[in-house]
């Protein structure tokens, strides 16, 4: 075992950290009241090849390895989880199911844009009645010969607006059930293709979520993924390594509440003595450290799994939702460290503790994850 970085990682974790800091920080809370998309952010991002960060360089992607992915991930979140979750939508949810199942059409017409920054992507699975229960899709593609029809509702839709790629999933043969579904590369500038307004959130609200509706959309037969009925499979694939990007999300927001609350303790003082020599204070901050090792740890070890072609479904569900749990205790704690400057946006912990609610909510929500986690016990 090696617990060092790379040298690589090492500088890839340092440029993520140096580009929250500098491009990221400034405005973030505005952003976030104001729920204005990062446009800029984003672009500057872009033009550092963390969009597509884990794609094959033949591919126009960065070619980075998953360890560095969580790395930077973690960097990114701790300042700005709305681009985080861009970060990982478009790198583990678009680029990768491209990666790995996509033709060579498809890879050449749609990965190597999304890959090399030119488009962004997003992923359209839940629908206003099938979230956690995905097998149950009313969007519906139609065999029509040479296309597809496509009808129905997505909701919840990361990049909905921004994204120039969608990657689709509906049900073709309702009879077969799950085994029905497919996946489908649509443009979004297609006709018959509309969005709802932009979700107002309780966090990450700089993100870019909306409702995406269908209505008699031609899909070319070539578009879809991998053989007729391989939909719900290519998203739970998909889903596997997308969790260990919100893993990492999660770690960073903990992180980055963790840091705050530990630069506060030692300045913060109350009866004569600075806050982090209160024992309650000291415990709170110990708890909060090893519960972020615990999760750094559980991220890490499933990026190196995948890393080395090995399973990893079961380690990312396990990181996913560890991570998350502990996001919202470590910044429930840092907002009670912070006292009332802790609960007032200023000082950014209250807009960790929101933005650390959804990691248990999407990809999967936690009690998803233990179903997944118990299931695979309970097998063995
Ligand atoms: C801001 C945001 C962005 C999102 N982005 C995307 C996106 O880009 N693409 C996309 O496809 N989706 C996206 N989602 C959707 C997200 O993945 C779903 O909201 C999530 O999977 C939960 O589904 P649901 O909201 O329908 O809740 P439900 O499935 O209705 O769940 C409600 C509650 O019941 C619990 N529950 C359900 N079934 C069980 C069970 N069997 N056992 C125990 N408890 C259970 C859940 O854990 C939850 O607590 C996003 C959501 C949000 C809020």
């Amino acid at each position: 075992m090696n617990f060092e970085y790379t040298e690589e990682q090492e500088m890839i974790r340092q440029s993520a950290r140096d580009f929250a800091e500098r491009e990221l920080l400034p405005g973030v809370n505005e952003r976030d009241a104001n729920a204005e998309f990062p446009e800029e952010q984003v672009k500057k991002l872009t033009e550092l090849g963390f969009m597509g960060m884990l794609t094959d360089v033949k591919y126009n992607g960065g070619g980075m390895d998953t360890v560095s992915y969580v790395l930077a991930m973690e960097e990114i979140s701790k300042v700005d989880s709305a681009v985080g979750v861009m970060m990982s939508v478009n790198n583990s949810l678009v680029n990768w199911g491209l990666e790995e199942y996509g033709t060579e059409e498809q890879i050449e017409k749609y990965l190597k844009p999304l890959a090399g920054g030119e488009k962004i992507g997003a992923f359209l699975l839940s629908e206003p009645e099938a979230g956690s229960d995905a097998t149950s899709q009313r969007t519906k593609a139609d065999d029509k010969g040479d296309y597809y029809l496509l009808n129905g509702v997505k909701n919840w839709i990361t990049n909905a607006n921004c994204a120039s790629v969608y990657l689709v999933i509906a049900q073709t043969h309702p009879e077969k059930k799950h085994k029905g579904i497919n996946a489908f590369i649509v443009e979004k500038d297609w006709e018959g293709i509309s969005l709802g307004p932009h979700e107002d959130k309780m966090g990450m609200r700089s993100s870019d979520t909306h409702s995406v509706m269908f209505t008699d959309v031609k899909v070319p037969k070539e578009n879809r993924i991998g053989e007729d009925g391989f939909g719900f499979k290519f998203a739970m694939k998909t889903l596997d390594g997308g969790r260990l990007g919100i893993a990492s999300q999660a770690l960073g927001i903990a992180s980055g509440a963790y840091e705050r609350a530990l630069q506060y303790s030692k300045e913060r003082k109350a009866f004569g003595t600075e806050i982090a020599n209160h024992q309650a204070i000291a415990f709170k901050l110990s708890d909060m450290a090893v519960k972020i090792e615990n999760a750094r740890n559980l991220c890490l070890k499933c990026a190196w799994l995948k890393d080395n072609g090995k399973p990893y479904g079961f380690a990312s569900a396990m990181a996913k939702q560890y991570a998350a749990d502990i996001a919202m205790e470590v910044t429930t704690e840092a907002v009670q460290i912070l006292g009332g400057y802790g609960y007032v946006r200023e000082y950014h912990v209250e807009r960790l503790m929101r933005e650390a609610k959804l990691t248990q909510i999407y990809e999967g929500t936690s009690e998803i994850q233990k179903i997944v986690i118990s299931r695979t016990i309970l097998a063995d």
